[in-house]
């Protein structure tokens, strides 16, 4: 999925938020290896097919009014920041984008997507990988 898909895909997740508000407790994934692979498929391809734990930190009112809640939002519900987590957890930050640029890579987008993305990190205050987590992704999520 490319960053121009954002808009639609921001819709198509308006309507799954309405359809998990009628059933809340739709099927959220609970099986580890399922969980991976459905990660996995949202890196790689933006494909989502079922509910994550991790969906419902997610605070759309929160995030659109950050400037680039789009290229973030897409960011987010395609596990960038879950997975920049994971690879950071047990690691000292180098105080680099080094991680980031490994995901964003299996991601499938662009050198100069990606460029663009990591400009947007920036704006927002994420000069490396461990404050993409602190700065950036607290703009997405909770109250
Ligand atoms: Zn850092």
């Amino acid at each position: 999925m490319s960053l121009g898909n954002a808009k639609r895909t921001a819709n198509k997740e308006k309507r799954r938020d309405l359809r998990e508000q009628l059933t809340p407790e739709n099927e959220v994934l609970k099986d580890r290896k399922l969980i991976r692979k459905e990660v996995n498929s949202r890196l790689v391809s933006g494909t989502q097919t079922m509910t994550l734990e991790y969906d419902a930190i997610f605070n759309s009112e929160k995030a659109s009014l950050n400037k680039d809640s789009e290229v973030l939002s897409l960011l987010f519900h395609r596990m960038f920041f879950y997975r920049l987590n994971e690879k950071l957890s047990g690691l000292t930050c180098d105080h680099t984008f080094r991680l980031s640029n490994q995901i964003l890579t299996q991601m499938q987008l662009s050198r100069g997507k990606i460029n663009e993305i990591v400009e947007i990190f920036k704006k927002n205050d994420g000069n490396c990988d461990c404050e993409i987590i602190f700065n950036v992704e607290s703009q997405l999520i909770g109250h």
